[in-house]
């Protein structure tokens, strides 16, 4: 999965306004941004194969240090770890980081194809191959992206006028980007390129994320609060 993953970090931030925007999106793909690193220097393989399944052209031949379960849970406690004791040194920011992180594996199982570990490689692989349909893929990642814009945009209010209308956009271009993702041709068909354009997007995103949560300002809770997903201010 590819923009489907920052739903959750935009569902997340409204339980912690202390949690950067910008950390988020960068939790939410940490395994990956791990991963391709670990490709390059061999630790883990993937080879790329055209059209492995309707929606990439990856084959994820071994990857027990980022995308197995226990990996998912090493790298969570890590990351509660970290804005725990070091970075920002509150539970409350740990523990939404470290889901960000988890949230991962969850959306992961749903669309690979059976090359999750639980913990090595000859343990059980989990994946529900939603990959080979990739209208239902994008659909998918879609309707994630925007109940995640959603409720983003109910729990925080504009600043400026950017704030009012920039994470719509923001989110519609990245849509626009899977389509190209999900459906277009194999543009790198080196491991290097694809690492580079990949970890590019990634931070590149993140940093778009955390400029225009700048923007924006957490709303006051309410205790019962129903979201209904009108376009918000
Ligand atoms: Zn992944």
């Amino acid at each position: 999965m590819f923009v489907g993953h920052y739903a959750a970090s935009l569902a997340l931030k409204r339980f912690e306004k202390r949690a950067s925007l910008g950390v988020l999106f960068l939790a939410v793909q940490f395994v990956d941004i791990v991963f391709f690193p670990l490709v390059l220097l061999g630790v883990e393989r993937l080879n790329i194969v055209e059209k492995f399944t309707q929606s990439t052209h990856f084959e994820l031949e071994y990857m027990p240090y980022t995308h197995s379960l226990v990996a998912f849970l090493v790298w969570s406690g890590l990351a509660y770890a970290l804005f725990r004791w070091v970075i920002v040194k509150s539970h409350s920011v740990a523990v939404i980081v470290a889901l960000a992180v988890m949230s991962h594996w969850l959306l992961d199982v749903i669309v690979h194809t059976p090359d999750m570990p639980l913990w090595n490689d000859t343990s059980l692989k989990l994946g529900l191959g939603l990959w080979n349909n990739a209208i239902a893929t994008y659909v998918l990642e879609a309707v994630l992206l925007l109940a995640g814009l959603c409720l983003y945009m109910r729990s925080t209010k504009a600043v400026t006028r950017t704030g009012k209308y920039g994470m719509g956009i923001f989110v519609v271009l990245l849509l626009l980007i899977n389509i190209a993702n999900i459906f277009g041709p194999l543009r790198d068909d080196s491991k290097m390129d694809l690492a580079i354009s990949v970890l590019t997007a990634y931070f590149l995103f993140a940093a778009v994320a955390f400029w225009l949560d700048k923007k924006r300002s957490q709303r006051r809770r309410k205790s019962l609060q129903v979201y209904v997903c009108i376009w918000p201010s």
